[in-house]
């Protein structure tokens, strides 16, 4: 069946691994929470091949499914997820392309010469992803056959200094990862345990998680539930799940008893100094936005102290939304906003062209959990909030706009764009949909653009998929 090749990790995870492995890390249990996280995003990413290539087809089969062995010292996870090719696991396992161990590696490297509960501190926060693994076992083993693929691959290390890969039979599309559980760590191939772990961690992966053969992980969306049938526990849960952070929210507590009058008085002190209130938002921002998002009877009042960028200020400044409205066009009904990555990413974006055309502020947010929350407020007092991904900016603004414009130069640009007969955009745009055929629903001819020449659109559940995909503690 082909041979066994070794290979040697990259110098900085052979780094990593060494301090996960000497580490007597308190939280090793996190490793739950990796491999999980691992598991769904590789279902994720099936889920979207499935989609696009198979009409839907299996989705509804996607799961993980732990099982632990005491007498075995085993500890077992497998997903039907994407799954790896020979080089993906070479490339994937064996250099750290993960960001957070990078920054994880940098950080120690100022710490340098301190002691283990500095670094061990350090590990809860950033997470190590894969590498954790290697908290609780003398060897791992990861079995994987990607999708579509004839061939499956063994790749085992014992998180020392190299791995080796060798091809093998009888692996199911997905991976299958087994981990030979440390003398001191056989409390992770205790079902009770693991069972307490996944459900303290991964309660918001979409996908079934099943532990030795029982449904563990609830999948009710937090957000849509009743506030006061919410535990704390639960808040925590998805504190930590929104923010990647792994400690407690201080301040939720408060928040339960944090609520009405504290949000008055926050208000109140932001009238009195924006700025100070700013530098509060920076460190507790996450938290009001969590309160936004689910709680439903104080979210229109929390609104008030949201803070984002925008199109209409400065680079590095943030608004509120009830300085967004005085700044609103006339005839403008709706607060309009944009999820990039970046202050720049948002500014080139497509989707914002016409409305810097059309002279709109677009509030611009640099967070996925973002679109949870406008999202969940969906209004501002008597506005709307929406998503420029899935909206246009009114043909009435637009045609004021422009009025105003003929009024004082003819723009330039537009005079001498050469435009397109009816005809000639009809031709185009079925030629464009012929060659493009399933891939598209439609192609149409549109004034939206004003630089860039075509823009992929979607409808109204667009924003909806991407919260569902939200809904998968995934790597932010
Ligand atoms: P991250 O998840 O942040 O990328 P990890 O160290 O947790 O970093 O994982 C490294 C990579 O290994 C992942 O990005 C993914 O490509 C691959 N990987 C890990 N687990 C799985 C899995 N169960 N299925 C498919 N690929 C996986
Ligand atoms: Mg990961």
């Amino acid at each position: 069946v082909g041979e066994e090749k070794s290979y040697g990790f990259q110098a900085e995870t052979r780094q990593l691994l060494d301090i996960v492995t000497h580490s007597l890390y308190a939280d090793r249990e996190v490793f739950v929470r990796e491999l999980v996280s691992n598991a769904s995003d590789a279902l994720e990413k099936a889920r979207h091949v499935l989609l696009t290539s198979q009409g839907g087809a299996d989705t509804e089969k996607l799961s993980i499914s732990i099982s632990v062995d005491a007498a075995e010292k085993m500890f077992v996870i497998v997903d039907n997820g994407l799954g790896m090719t020979k080089e993906e696991m070479m490339e994937n396992l064996g250099t750290i392309a993960r960001s957070g161990s990078k920054a994880f590696l940098n950080q120690l490297a100022n710490q340098a010469g301190q002691g283990n509960d500095l670094k061990n501190s350090i590990i809860g926060k950033f997470g190590v992803g894969f590498y954790s693994a290697f908290m609780v076992s003398e060897k791992v083993q990861v079995f994987s056959r990607k999708r579509g693929e004839d061939a499956g691959h063994c790749w085992t290390s014992q998180g020392d200094g190299s791995y080796t890969i060798a091809p093998a039979s009888g692996v199911e599309e997905g991976t299958k990862i087994v981990l030979y559980l440390r003398t001191d760590a056989l409390d992770f191939a205790k079902e009770e345990t693991v069972k307490t772990i996944v459900n303290k961690y991964s309660s918001f992966v979409a996908y079934p998680i099943l532990c030795n053969g029982k449904r563990v992980n609830e999948v009710d969306a937090l957000w849509l539930k009743p506030a006061d049938s919410i535990t704390t526990e639960e808040h925590t849960n998805l504190y930590r799940h929104l923010a990647k952070a792994y400690d407690a929210p201080t301040y939720t507590l408060v928040f339960r008893v944090l609520t009405k009058r504290v949000i008055r008085w926050l208000i109140d002190e932001a009238k009195k100094s924006e700025k100070d209130y700013e530098e509060f938002y920076k460190n507790f921002g996450l938290m009001l936005k969590e309160g936004v998002a689910m709680d439903q009877k104080n979210a229109p009042q929390l609104a008030k102290l949201l803070r984002y960028p925008s199109s209409a200020i400065e680079n590095d400044e943030v608004t509120s939304l009830d300085a967004y409205v005085s700044r609103m066009r006339e005839g403008q009904d709706t607060i309009y906003y944009l999820v990039a990555n970046s202050y720049n990413v948002a500014v080139s974006s497509p989707y914002f062209e016409a409305f810097k055309k059309a002279g709109i502020e677009v509030l611009f947010c640099y967070n996925d959990h973002d679109e949870i929350v406008l999202a969940n407020l969906a209004r501002f007092g008597d506005k709307q909030l929406k998503s420029i991904e899935v909206v246009e900016p009114p043909k009435e603004l637009i045609e004021k706009m422009e009025e105003k414009k003929e009024g004082e130069e003819k723009d330039k640009e537009e005079a001498s764009t050469p435009s397109m007969s009816e005809d000639e955009s009809k031709e185009l745009t079925s030629w464009m949909k012929e060659s493009l055929g399933k891939r598209v629903s439609d192609v149409q001819a549109t004034e939206r653009l004003v630089d860039s020449p075509a823009i992929i659109s979607d409808h109204d559940n667009a924003v909806t998929r991407k919260l569902m995909r939200m809904s998968e503690f995934k790597s932010m």
